[in-house]
């Protein structure tokens, strides 16, 4: 089995709405985001999937919640943006992304330099 992972990162604004702290304040997050995908096979170049491919497909789904209010786009309007449903909502939309082409194995999303969260599927 072969995994690689790639880091990216967006810049977005967002309120945690129900939060007994200073998180229910609207502020910003410059996030961090490593993704990984795997797979046993390598094509003939000897690679599982093109870093310059992989970064393609990255970027573009980051750039979905780049220098957005987290809290307007769905399904971030009716859940709250916290980095575990921001794991899962990028792991999901780079599943779709990838759309078979290499299997997603984890999103871990930094929301600051020692605050971060994995989502993998059990
Ligand atoms: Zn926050």
């Amino acid at each position: 089995m072969y995994e690689l992972t790639v880091e990216g990162g967006f810049s977005a604004a967002h309120v945690m709405r129900g939060h007994p702290g200073a998180c229910a304040r609207f502020h910003g997050h410059n996030y961090r985001v490593l993704l990984g995908v795997e797979g046993d096979t390598l094509d003939a170049t000897g690679m599982l999937v093109d870093f310059a491919e992989l970064k393609i497909v990255f970027h573009g789904v980051l750039d979905e919640l780049d220098h957005r209010n987290l809290n307007e786009i769905p399904p971030f309007d009716t859940i709250n943006p916290s980095s575990e449903n921001l794991a899962r909502h990028l792991f999901e939309r780079l599943s779709e992304a990838f759309s078979g082409r290499v299997r997603v194995s984890r999103v871990t999303v930094y929301e600051s330099a020692t605050n971060s969260v994995t989502y993998r599927e059990a």
